[in-house]
């Protein structure tokens, strides 16, 4: 799958911008100490570098291995809640009659940063003409902007979305996002997601010049913006070690840090700005299991990282993958919207099965034990097949030969290399009277079972 961009270990510059206005004295030790650790990860250390990015993201990648997405939808709160325990929670419970809604609407999250003519830090900053170009180009593709509020609705199943859809986010809190994306986004009549560092706001601990207001936050906000988490001070959120006060923390300094990156970030942006926030990006798209258990003991009903992926009604709402969007890598783009593009409708007139109808094995949204699955579905539903016609995509596969049996209109493919993402999604299609038909789905695969144990991909994971 060409979805993701594959790992950086660049030191994501939205933070380090920040870091050089205000305390460039303190980024070079870090940057130091995480260039003497990864270069004890020797042979892998230049094919790494030789990827690497950018932005907030990049360390998502790396951490992808030891601190994957927990892919069962269970995990993570209202969305997974049914509608009836929300309502009984809510004593008296209205009676209300939920739409029926499209489940195999799909949407791909894009994450920006700054906004410049002058590109000189390509990871995280774009020209407003690419951005606006970008912009164009989903309006083009009739790839629906939607509100992150509207997506969260569609996965708690109140309401519809459009079959294909895009959420615009952007991270960190610059003003060109503001003075420059805004405007565009404006003309395009797009809704979108800020996601505020609160230390990075004028006058925090990281808010220079270049840094958004709170005036202009609120500015933002009556406007109908969407206002989101992204921590206090932008740090790798698993590591006991507050930069800032540049100290190393006990185990209960580091929950009291954590509450405070997680929660207390939440709060200041509630009183700052009268709203309520539910989303959280995580720096850098860093975290573990813990990490996300703070995050929904405080009320996230969801938690983005920068692991980009269309999302499917059932994608677990405590990792939901952006693809972050860098100068330097126009394919990143060019591949989502690829991504969103085959997976529905598109130009090419291609017919959307319903997973439900294909009795697919394993189910979307199912969490399997093993990275050697057995995939499987009964394509009756699609009428007539043509045999021929008949194709499994495998995400981390590819095109795999896969079986088909014209009696019984099943296809199968035992997968006999170990998957290595804990999420895996399977592109089905096939002619049915010469209309080409396709349905995909999303299953996930149990961390202990995944491949990646037995992977050369350098583990991050900081020894606490
Ligand atoms: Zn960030």
């Amino acid at each position: 799958m060409s979805k993701r961009s594959r790992p950086s270990v660049a030191l994501a510059w939205c933070f380090a911008a920040r870091f050089r206005k205000k305390r460039l004295f303190f980024m070079r030790p870090e940057l130091k100490a995480f260039t003497s650790i990864m270069l004890t990860r020797s042979a892998l250390l230049p094919l790494l570098l030789a990827f690497s990015v950018s932005t907030c993201k990049k360390h998502e990648n790396i951490a992808a291995s030891p601190q994957p997405p927990n892919p069962t939808p269970k995990a993570f709160g209202v969305a997974t809640a049914s509608p009836s325990t929300n309502a009984a929670a809510n004593s008296p419970a209205p009676k209300t009659t939920k739409p029926v809604v499209d489940q195999t609407a799909q949407a791909i999250v894009f994450g920006y940063h700054r906004f410049v003519t002058n590109v000189r830090h390509p990871d995280t900053e774009i020209t407003p003409a690419v951005f606006e170009a970008q912009m164009a180009e989903l309006k083009n593709r009739g790839i629906t902007v939607i509100g992150m509020q509207d997506f969260l609705a569609w996965k708690r199943g109140e309401k519809n979305i459009p079959p294909r859809c895009a959420i615009i986010t952007i991270d960190d809190g610059w003003k060109s996002q503001y003075e420059v994306a805004w405007p565009i986004l404006k003309k395009y009549g797009y809704p979108f997601t800020m996601f505020i560092y609160t230390e990075g706001v004028r006058g925090g601990h990281f808010g220079g010049g270049e840094a958004i207001t709170w005036e202009q936050l609120a500015e933002m906000r009556d406007a109908g913006i969407d206002i989101e988490a992204h921590s206090a001070t932008h740090q790798d959120l698993r590591k006991p070690y507050d930069k800032v006060a540049r100290k190393r923390l006990s185990p209960p300094e580091y929950e009291q840090w954590l509450q405070n990156e997680i929660v207390g970030c939440k709060q200041l942006l509630e009183q700052r700005l009268g709203i309520k926030v539910n989303c959280f990006a995580v720096p850098y798209g860093f975290y573990n299991e813990h990490i996300k258990e703070v995050a929904r003991n405080a009320g996230y009903e969801a938690i983005f990282t920068v692991y980009g992926q269309p999302l499917t009604y059932n994608a677990p709402l405590n990792s939901l993958g952006r693809y972050m969007i860098e100068a330097n890598k126009p394919k990143v783009f060019a591949d989502a919207v690829k991504m969103i593009g085959t997976s529905t409708g598109g130009a090419a007139a291609v017919a959307e099965v319903a997973t439900t109808n294909l009795a697919t094995q394993p189910a979307d949204g199912e969490t399997v034990r093993t990275a050697l699955p057995l995939i499987r579905a009964n394509l009756s539903a699609m009428g007539p097949v043509d045999p021929g016609s008949v194709q499994l995509r495998v995400s981390g596969l590819g095109l795999v030969p896969a079986s088909f049996d014209a009696k019984t209109q099943i296809v199968s493919y035992q997968v006999t290399q170990k998957l290595r993402e804990k999420t895996c999604t399977v592109i089905l299609s096939a002619k049915s009277s010469g209309k080409k038909i396709e349905t995909h789905w999303t299953f996930g695969i149990e961390e202990t079972a995944a491949a990646t144990s037995t992977s050369p991909t350098p583990t991050p994971t900081p020894k606490k």
